[in-house]
């Protein structure tokens, strides 16, 4: 094919764009599962759909099955719902229109992730026809990815059908690497008090901008404490160190209403980025021990409160599949492509948490746009995805 989508691929994309399914306002959701359960049926594939109609809003999940009749079962996680387009006139392709150009594919979901949806199914349908497939693949297909997995992808696991099996693969990812983790997060605010008044008198009054500043001077220095913590796990090719590691920034400074009244209170949101092997409630009390000591040496009157706390995960990198699956990618991608952890999070704790060894490999490239205008799909890397679930089948 050349890196081109044939005639069956490029009309179940078409039709799986031209639905705007944004989690948002989980509207087309019930279209969009039907188009995915008929391509499927096409493609020769056993279809359930589970829907918890959680709020009575029609929240289909689409699983496919390849059934071999082989004692391994390997899960494909996928998801339908994309992000609102935003500014549709920004655009210069139409978001809901499937645009071909050369070798990219443009429009909103397009590679985020409809068109691992394809590429999945496609690899699925080539192995039937070939007959060659050592593993059952079991394909899901969600909703509500985009806004947590709840009554998606956590429903499949958790939920309703409780669905399981040997490994699993996130095909929601980028090319470049394999991934077998991601980052936790640790993330709140810090407020520091003080006291309102008329700005002519700022002798009665305790400006809390001017007492944020010596604080936060001290809390950069937890920066270098969460740089020390260092996973045992490969960072993504491009990082500046070599395993992924503790960050900690500091990313919504709130203060102040009218320049001439003097603030009483000031808001620093952070957030703390945890490696896979942390736990929250560890790096939460080094944080805070931290937090006490800025205090002290300070004299400012501050308190610290955590808004959001989410465990890492990761999969052993020497587990059977994550080798087999590595090398599947290396034999029909690039032996240059290296297993790594990921710095933001993902969906593979869903499965990890149930006791799955989990990598995440998909077709979402850097320079995609993801989430942005004009998103695309580089027409090679889908022919890649397709490539590498094919070999993985016939190598397990
Ligand atoms: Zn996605």
């Amino acid at each position: 094919m050349g890196g081109l989508l044939d005639k069956w691929e490029e009309s179940f994309l078409r039709e799986l764009v031209e639905l705007d399914t944004n989690s948002d306002e989980k509207k087309n959701y019930v279209e969009c599962a039907e188009v995915a359960k008929r391509n499927c049926e096409e493609a020769g594939l056993g279809v359930e759909v589970f829907d918890s109609k959680h709020d009575n809003i029609p929240q289909p999940n689409v699983v496919a099955t390849l059934d071999t009749g082989s004692k391994t079962t390997v899960l494909l996680c996928t998801h339908y719902d994309v992000v609102p387009a935003g500014d549709e006139e920004a655009w210069k392709y139409p978001p809901f229109k499937l645009t071909l150009k050369k070798d990219r594919a443009f429009g909103r979901g397009v590679s985020d992730n409809k068109g691992n949806v394809v590429a999945c199914v496609s690899a699925m349908k080539q192995l039937i026809e070939s007959g060659g497939s050592k593993v059952n693949y079991k394909l899901l297909v969600s909703p509500n990815e985009e806004i947590g997995g709840a009554w998606g992808i956590d429903y499949l696991i958790n939920g309703g059908p409780k669905i399981r099996g040997d490994f699993a693969v996130v095909v929601d990812s980028g090319p470049s690497y394999v991934s077998i983790g991601a980052s936790g997060v640790l993330a709140g605010k810090m407020t520091v008090h003080g006291t309102q008044g008329h700005a002519g008198y700022p002798f009665a009054y305790n400006n809390a901008i001017h007492l944020s500043i010596p604080l936060l001077g001290e809390m950069l220095g937890y920066i270098d404490i969460r740089r020390k913590v260092e996973s045992s796990l490969p960072a993504p090719p491009g990082s500046p160190h070599r395993n992924l590691w503790g960050r900690f920034s500091m990313t919504v400074f709130k203060a102040g209403t009218k320049t001439n009244v003097i603030p009483g209170k000031a808001e620093i949101s952070f957030d703390c980025r945890l490696i896979p092997e942390e736990d929250p409630k560890e790096v939460e009390k080094s944080l805070r021990e931290y937090f006490e000591g800025a205090k002290t040496e300070t004299f400012v009157d501050a308190s610290l409160d955590i808004l959001m706390n989410v465990h890492g995960w990761h999969t052993n990198p020497d587990h059977a599949h994550v080798k087999t699956f590595h090398s599947a990618v290396q034999a029909a991608v690039s032996p240059d492509i290296p297993i790594a952890a990921d710095l933001g999070g993902n969906d593979g704790h869903f499965f990890t948490e149930v006791g799955i060894p989990t990598v995440c490999y998909g077709t979402l490239a850097d320079d995609n746009n993801y989430h942005g205008l004009d998103e695309f799909m580089w027409l090679h890397d889908f022919e890649k995805v397709k490539k590498v679930l094919i070999q993985f089948a016939e190598m397990c």
